[in-house]
């Protein structure tokens, strides 16, 4: 469920009418809900709160400062995946030890930053990172708490861009070489093994690839005791899928019972990195409609939101819900049409054709569930500004990110001397 329903016939978000929104920050923008951002915290709490867990909200789903500290200060820890990341959640007021850093490639600058940072868990995925960690951290005097992310070679049965637990996958340690993995760990300097460390794709919608992933790293928990490692973190990652169109993910509570019965005897921590779970339904981007064109074979809907502001649809041909910010009357007639941006390329759509009521320039158009990887995946193609974020709060509502302006952006850019000169 999510706080962004027809009341009086126009959308709500929460109690603030999203057109007043529209009308005062200009189109396009992200929405953020708080209400459902904290809701889907406490669902998930609830739904692992048999196990003595850590919640590492994944910051790369939407990584706002106000969305981590609305979430931070619901109790959230955060999972992060860069040093910018880092810097992000530290800000937004998680504390260090709250921290994991995972990734698959950190550089020895975001290593050292992590180690002087001081956070709970760095997430170690190759043989020759162990080695480098253990040589930034024997030079700084720090030892690096980590786990070893494992590849349990699992399908996650989700979009091949987003599946990460497959032995072709670039991620984590495969699984034959874990073992060495480990001893070489408890060798080097500088490193304090405490965990193991799994996660197999994003959304993923039926309970089986986790309990199969999740079965296979208890099994590896036992035998690593067994060789005298101290295995105390279990990190199984994020993952879990949402509702974008149809589709009936497992409910956090199906999914928590799930974790609890495969890895709750182990004794340890349980540390999940969910992203899109928390902030996917928390967030809509609201574009407005420049022109409807009636083209030979089809109907389009040209809106001023764009491929650059929201990829999902083109990256991954991902299905958002289309809906009018004014609510249709009920038996109002659909015709179909296809909702693209004013990008000169024809992936520059958002979704298939759909049926949709009666629409004007001028309309409002509100794409749901666009909170998670919407934002965050924003470039500025076509020299288009990145959107403003709002995030609403009861009848209350902050822009939480400003528009970038292109002067902003050319603010970076410089000439050089050479082209300085006048032309000869
Ligand atoms: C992307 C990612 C997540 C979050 O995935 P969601 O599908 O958004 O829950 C968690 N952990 C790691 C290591 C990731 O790369």
């Amino acid at each position: 469920m999510d706080h962004f329903q027809y009341k009086n016939g126009e959308l709500y978000a929460e109690e603030v009418p999203v057109r007043r929104i529209a009308d005062d920050v200009g189109t396009p923008f992200y929405c953020y809900s708080t209400a459902t951002l904290e809701r889907h915290y406490q669902v998930f709490a609830d739904a692992v709160s048999g196990l003595d867990a850590t919640i590492c909200y994944a910051v790369k789903a939407n990584s706002n400062l106000a969305v981590i500290t609305t979430l931070a200060r619901q109790g959230a820890a955060a999972d992060v995946v860069s040093g910018g990341e880092m810097k992000r959640a530290l800000v937004a007021g998680v504390a260090p030890g709250k921290i994991v850093f995972s990734g698959v490639g950190k550089t020895e600058d975001e290593m050292a930053a992590a180690l002087r940072a001081g956070v709970l868990q760095i997430n170690v995925e190759s043989l020759p990172e162990l080695e480098q960690l253990s040589r930034i951290a024997s030079s700084l005097g720090i030892d690096a708490n980590i786990a070893i992310r494992v590849n349990p070679d699992v399908d996650a049965l989700t979009h091949e861009k987003i599946a990460t637990g497959k032995s072709q996958n670039k991620f984590g340690i495969a699984w034959d070489a874990v073992p060495g993995a480990y001893a070489l760990a408890a060798e080097l300097p500088g490193l304090n093994v405490t965990g193991v460390a799994v996660h197999i794709g994003s959304q993923i919608l039926t309970l089986e690839p986790f309990r199969q992933a999740y079965g296979k790293v208890a099994e590896l928990v036992q035998s690593l005791r067994a060789q005298g490692h101290d295995i105390a973190h279990l990190d199984l990652g994020g993952g879990l899928g949402i509702p974008y169109e149809d589709e009936t993910p497992p409910t956090p509570k199906e999914y928590g019972d799930m974790v609890t019965s495969v890895v709750g005897g182990l004794g340890c921590r349980v540390f999940f990195e969910p992203g899109r779970l928390i902030a996917g339904n928390a967030g809509i981007f609201v574009t407005r409609v420049l022109i409807v064109k009636e083209a030979t074979a089809r109907t389009f809907a040209i809106v001023d939101g764009a491929m650059n502001d929201l990829v999902r649809p083109t990256l991954y041909n991902a299905h958002h819900a289309i809906v009018t910010v004014k609510e249709p009357s009920k038996g109002a007639a659909r015709t179909e049409m296809e909702v693209v941006g004013p990008i000169c390329e024809t992936g520059d759509t958002f979704g298939v054709p759909r049926m949709l009521p009666e629409i004007s320039p001028g309309d409002l158009l509100c794409i749901r569930t666009a909170g998670a990887y919407g934002a965050v995946m924003a470039s500025t193609y076509n020299a288009r500004p990145l959107v403003p974020e709002v995030m609403v709060r009861g009848n209350d509502y902050a822009v939480v990110r400003e528009r970038i302006s292109v002067d902003d952006m050319m603010a970076h850019e410089v000439i050089p001397g050479w082209l300085k000169k006048a032309a000869e």
